[in-house]
């Protein structure tokens, strides 16, 4: 999708610190880190939002969700916890409108958010 800031991440186009590359998906450090870990995970294709992606390739929506695993692990958080989140829609504070899943984790995470 043209003028797509993800989209250009993930057809490389667009610098970012890539830790996981594969043909579906593309996992990179978050630019404003709200965590000590924190990564987005994107598919390669453009969806908006978690629900559109799962409605339509829901294959690729769990793809998703083991890079984020497999991102944790690397990342040494596995153990201690971590979280995954996906905004969807301006309430829930959505900036990109590329579906992505935040991993955060490396330090004590509250809950419910601010
Ligand atoms: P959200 O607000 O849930 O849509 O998350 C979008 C995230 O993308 C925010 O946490 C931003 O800090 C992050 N972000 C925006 N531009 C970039 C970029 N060029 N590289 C890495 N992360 C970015």
């Amino acid at each position: 999708m043209s003028d797509c800031l993800f989209c250009a991440i993930a057809s490389g186009d667009i610098p970012a610190a890539v830790v996981h590359r594969d043909e579906r998906a593309v996992a990179f450090r978050d630019i404003d880190p709200k965590a000590p870990v924190h990564v987005l995970v994107i598919p390669v294709e453009h969806h908006a939002n978690a629900a559109d992606l799962a409605a339509a390739d829901p294959a690729l929506a769990g793809h998703l969700l083991a890079v984020a695993g497999a991102v944790a692990a690397a990342e040494g958080v596995s153990e201690s916890g971590y979280r995954m989140v996906s905004n969807t829609g301006p309430q829930a504070g959505q900036s990109v409108p590329h579906v992505h899943v935040h991993v955060l984790g490396g330090r004590d995470l509250s809950w419910p958010p601010g």
